[in-house]
């Protein structure tokens, strides 16, 4: 549970009016303010809210008020804008770089290829279902339930990642992903993890609340659609039983709390697995999904596993086929004719999370072409927007945050000599990617075929598959990059003992040349400290400084440390976006203890940069003041309701505004504008969370 972030807000450029004075202008057209400035959005705050009362409705207020969510958002904010921004500048080097004529084979022009495919909307319409048909004839024709585990196993691809990336849903019944052994991090290991939903998790099959029930409803009526649609004579029957079968799976799914818990997974070996799970040919899966010679696996959901497997002896042999096609045809539907995109956009963009309208095409094009050759396009990126000397002053900004985690672990009082020599061990071998990855993977086995959009976006999954394969052969490389460069997002590895912050989180407003101290540790300080903090969070503090799981804690220390958890947990727990729903504090703890450490070291960092002299005021705000509000201001987001409950359900992240919060668990924010007892936000000394 590591990232910065939730992933799930891939939203479109728009229209930015309101937002204009957040945004990152292109290179070049920004007029240089008197240096250096406040960096902070005076007009996007709202004075009249006490900022005990609510921060974030102090600090983003007058820019909620004015701004409305774009029709084809299902969240909009400082995020999803840079996200556009950044999608905006992909597009003109891809344009840019198309002038040129590269030859055939650079990456420029699979690049180039792989987006102009994408956008020959008349090709792909004309051509129909064609491209799909031999993988649906394919299906049609499995005749028992070894070729059904066979086709199981060639639909897996390396599409989940539980620790850093902390994505767990796939569609195929398991998602694959390849990295270090929990215990042994000298070696890399495949993970098997749960999957076959076609809904976000198993709470949408399973919870009794009209919202979800009504869901259900319209899930099954976009199967039977979808069904339909490729020319299948029974779309309602193959349908219900497409439904039924995953609404069994969902019973046998971990929750997404039970899902955090590093200590579930277990290490089966291959030859065991036809024991310990029965029901799949586990020969013909692992054979086909290329782990046929893998004699250790590493099962992250050790009773969903089986209860798949079981499944596949239970259930009828069509109803497994209706339901590889189904997800065969649902992957597919991006590169398939209009009719089959705007399905689907009617049933994930707007009833699951209540998007009006559907993105540009071009949009969509950028994100797939982005996906399938990420390297490529980030080294395009990287080059033009990310200058030397940036890479060079947030290093210099790692270094001072980790200075100040550094002391922060020397003042704690509750903590032993030990433990605390640990920590520091950790902190000092922690390794830090800033910008881009220190080499970039090699393309040239890719081919991207002008004319052949479902063919590109395949070949591009199994290359990917394939390498993350390679690596189950190879030394293990502590370098790797978990995060393309182009992405707005930053990322702890705990198995590595790394941090990833990408190209593309760095710019203005979170880190801004121009801006001063104060803001520039409110808000890109705090994102360094919050994936820092990770490595000290309930999971990472699990993982040694080699990236082992492994107790480096006296029971004295952890029991302290835990409590102080449980207690963030409860504060998250007493949040109601919703009269019928909270936060969940539990599944989104890692997050909240990274935010809160995370914040502390960034204003011990920002501390530390005064040198002991006062910072002077600016905009007629403190040093201080300006930290905090450049930090809520970081977190300025609005969400539609069908997205912040999706959220709710299945993200460790807490609805923004209450990460912007955080702030009161800090005894620094009391004093600084001041906050009294009585308002909203206000938490008695005692009760505020100081982990770290
Ligand atoms: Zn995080």
């Amino acid at each position: 549970m590591t990232h910065w972030r939730s992933r799930t807000s891939l939203t479109p450029f728009a229209l930015l009016l309101a937002t204009a004075v957040l945004l990152a202008p292109a290179c070049g057209t920004r007029p240089k303010p008197p240096s250096p400035s406040a960096g902070i959005d005076l007009a996007g705050m709202d004075k009249s809210v006490p900022p005990g009362d609510d921060f974030n409705a102090y600090t983003n207020g007058g820019w909620i008020k004015a701004t409305p969510i774009p029709a084809d958002k299902a969240e909009y904010g400082i995020f999803t804008i840079l996200a556009d921004e950044t999608r905006k500048r992909l597009l003109g080097l891809i344009e840019e770089s198309a002038k040129a004529g590269p030859a055939a084979g650079e990456d420029s022009r699979k690049i180039g290829d792989y987006y102009s495919t994408f956008m020959d909307e008349a090709a792909i319409e004309s051509k129909g279902i064609a491209p799909l048909k031999p993988q649906l004839d394919a299906i049609a024709a499995i005749a028992d339930r070894h070729a059904l585990s066979r086709a199981i196993g060639g639909r897996l691809r390396a599409d989940v990642d539980a620790l850093n990336n902390t994505s767990f849903e796939t569609e195929n019944l398991f998602g694959v992903w390849v990295t270090q052994g929990l215990t042994d991090p000298s070696e890399s290991f495949p993970y098997l993890l749960q999957g076959g939903l076609g809904l976000p998790d198993r709470d949408y099959y399973l919870s009794a609340t009209p919202h979800m029930a009504d869901l259900r409803f319209q899930y099954q009526a976009h199967i039977a659609a979808m069904l339909k649609l490729a020319g299948f004579g029974d779309p309602s029957g193959s349908a219900s039983r497409v439904f039924n079968l995953e609404m069994k799976m969902a019973r046998v799914h971990a929750t997404r709390v039970e899902s955090e818990d590093v200590h579930t997974p277990v290490s089966w070996k291959r030859a065991d697995l036809p024991a310990r799970a029965p029901g799949l040919d586990w020969p013909a899966l692992l054979d086909a999904a290329g782990l046929g010679d893998a004699p250790i696996l590493i099962i992250w959901h050790p009773k969903a596993i089986p209860g798949l497997s079981a499944l596949a002896a239970a259930e009828p042999l069509d109803a497994w086929k209706d339901w590889l096609a189904f997800h065969a045809i649902e992957q597919a539907a991006p590169f398939l004719p209009k009719a089959f995109v705007d399905e689907r956009f009617r049933f994930y963009g707007k009833a699951l999370s209540g998007t009006p309208e559907m993105r540009p095409r071009w949009q969509r094009g950028m994100d797939a072409t982005s996906a399938a050759l990420g390297d490529p396009v980030g080294k395009l990126y990287a080059e033009r927007y990310f200058p030397a000397a940036t890479k060079a002053k947030v290093e210099a900004m790692v270094a001072d945050l980790i200075r100040a985690f550094g002391t922060m672990i020397d003042a704690l009082t509750w903590m032993s000599p030990e433990t605390k020599v640990r920590a520091k061990q950790k902190l000092a071998t922690l390794k830090v990617g800033v910008g881009y990855p220190g080499h970039w993977q090699d393309y040239s086995g890719l081919q991207i075929v002008k004319g052949d959009a479902l063919g590109n976006a395949q070949r591009a999954d199994l290359f990917d598959y394939h390498r993350q394969l390679a690596k189950l052969h190879q030394p293990v490389d502590r370098g790797e990059w978990w995060m393309t460069p182009q992405t707005v997002n930053a990322v702890n590895l705990p198995l590595q003992n790394a941090l990833n912050f990408p190209a593309a989180i760095i710019q203005p407003p979170y880190f801004d040349a121009d801006a001063d101290a104060a803001h520039n540790f409110g808000a890109m300080g705090a994102i360094i400290g919050h994936e820092i903090s990770h490595s000290f969070d309930d999971q990472g503090s699990q993982f040694d400084a080699q990236g082992r799981l492994a107790n480096w804690w006296t029971k004295a220390d952890f029991d302290h440390f835990k409590a102080a958890g449980e207690a963030l947990a409860a504060e998250f727990d007493a949040y109601h976006p919703f009269p019928d729903l909270a936060v969940n504090g539990h599944q989104t703890l890692s997050e909240n203890i990274a935010d809160v450490a995370g914040l502390l070291a960034a204003h011990e960092a920002y501390r530390l940069s005064l040198g002991g002299q006062p910072d002077v005021a600016r905009d007629g705000f403190s040093g201080d003041q300006r930290f905090f509000i450049s930090f809520g201001q970081s977190w300025r987001s609005k969400s539609r309701e069908e997205q912040l409950r999706r959220q709710i359900a299945t993200d460790g992240h807490a609805p923004e505004e209450y990460r912007a919060d955080t702030v009161r668990n800090l005894d620094i924010w009391y004093d600084a504008f001041p906050v009294r007892a009585g308002q909203k936000l206000y938490l008695a000394p005692p009760a505020r969370v100081r982990v770290w």
